[in-house]
């Protein structure tokens, strides 16, 4: 891996070489969080922006020059990547916003943007000459890694709070893992397979302890620059529960930047639930987020639900030294902004997906975007993930559907009731 330079402690600076280590810095435990360090002369010297843009593989294999993995490693079957994105031009007349795109992450594989790290954690894993891969996780991270191992042929073990949306355990399931129902909190579940994976020498994917989940995760801030023709947005929404999206975006930011293929970085706006607000209460008080106390989190969108964000320093380094910020959004405000996305771009979220187009309603009126403004939301999970969730949303609106017998004329009286006509019938998305 002539490319990468080193691993970097984000809170003691000391550098390692990448077979030095595993996971973390020895003098820092598991809050020792490392940075991948690239020599940018090495990749601009082997590879263009042309290049890349003439590569027809549309899926994450792309980008290998800019991925701390071997050149020679193979990259699992899984077609991750290339997700789409679509501008919003409804929200013009709506918010006032010229320009907003959403990028949907829910098309991945396993329907969700952790899919970009598990391919990386499964290529680590047998780099690193292990034979079984764990993780803990809210559920994405979980489905991802038991999806993509399915795909290599790679035995995973699971660590996931029993309480987490049925479809996220079914696929689990379904793929094969290996899944341990932990009965309490994701961040007991993280422990736990914490001292699994030291007992049993398995891979440990756990985000904010692996420093390659969000080298991943940047990926998906390559493919949002190469779809703006190379024009970094002025600003990036996304939901933060442990910090490692966010902090991966920010990454592939400064990766692009650095080769000179983008001339600047977007304001990292990160979105947090109200009862999961670790990171946002600690960017507005500048409380140290190494000393401050694990909250009791609670919320209906369950992947951004996380007490103690294990990326936390990758995440407030990614908002502060973009000049971001971090909004909240109510539970309320999370299921209404599920049907508005869906009628705006017909784009179907999960409630941690749909926070971050709540957050952009937000920041708009918290004057933290302006109308001009280039803006990308990035929708990181599918709505089939959480169909109780989504239901909800829908029925506080009041729309459950309209039941009706299998006769015209019965249907006639009811559409007629509804005075079917196109203005009627165009649900309004905000
Ligand atoms: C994991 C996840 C998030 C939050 O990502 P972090 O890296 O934990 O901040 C947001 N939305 C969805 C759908 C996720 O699966
Ligand atoms: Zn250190």
């Amino acid at each position: 891996m002539k490319h990468v330079l080193h691993l970097e402690c984000l809170i003691c600076q000391r550098r390692y070489q990448p077979d030095e280590l595993a996971y973390v810095c020895p003098e820092h435990g598991n809050e020792g969080i490392l940075e991948v360090a690239y020599d940018y002369d090495r990749i601009a010297a082997t590879l263009s922006r042309e290049e890349m843009q003439a590569c027809r593989d549309r899926t994450i294999r792309r980008y290998r020059a800019l991925l701390p993995v071997r050149p020679d490693s193979p990259f699992p079957p899984a077609a991750v990547g290339g997700t789409p994105i679509y501008p919003l031009p409804d929200l013009r007349r709506r918010l006032g916003l010229e320009h907003v795109w959403v990028k949907d992450e829910g098309l991945q594989p396993t329907g969700s943007l952790k899919d970009r790290a598990s391919a990386v954690a499964a290529v680590k894993a047998r780099e690193a000459g292990a034979d079984v891969l764990t993780t803990a996780s809210t559920g994405n991270a979980a489905a991802a890694l038991a999806g993509i191992c399915a795909g290599t042929g790679q035995p995973c073990v699971i660590f996931v709070p029993e309480t987490a949306p049925a479809a996220k355990l079914a696929q689990l399931l379904a793929y094969g893992a290996t899944v341990l129902l932990v009965k309490g909190t994701y961040d007991e579940a993280f422990d736990l397979c914490l001292r699994a994976s030291a007992e049993y020498g398995w891979y440990n994917r756990s985000t904010g302890f692996n420093p390659y989940m969000s080298e991943g995760k940047k990926t998906a801030a390559f493919e949002i620059c190469e779809q703006l023709d190379w024009r970094a947005p002025d600003a990036l929404l996304v939901s933060v529960g442990d910090g490692c999206i966010i902090g991966g975006l920010f990454k592939g930011m400064r990766d692009l930047k650095a080769l000179g293929w983008t001339d600047r970085l977007p304001r990292l706006i990160g979105v947090q639930a109200e009862g999961s607000n670790f990171l946002a209460a600690a960017w507005e008080t500048g409380e140290d987020v190494l000393t401050k106390s694990p909250i009791a989190a609670r919320t209906v969108a369950d992947s951004i639900c996380v007490g103690l964000p294990r990326d936390r320093l990758k995440a407030l380094a990614a908002v502060r030294q973009s000049g971001g910020a971090f909004v909240t959004v109510s539970d309320e405000q999370i299921l209404a902004a599920i049907p508005s996305l869906a009628r705006a771009a017909g784009v179907f979220a999960e409630p941690a997906g749909a926070a971050a187009f709540a957050g952009l309603l937000e920041a708009r009126e918290r004057k933290l975007v302006d109308p001009e403004e280039r803006i990308v939301v990035l929708n990181t999970g599918n709505g089939l993930k959480d169909i109780p969730g989504v239901m909800e949303s829908v029925r506080r609106m009041g729309d459950e559907g309209q039941p009706v017998e299998p006769d015209f004329e019965r249907a006639r009286d009811v559409l007629e009731s509804l005075a079917a006509g196109p203005e009627r019938l165009r649900r309004s998305p905000l």
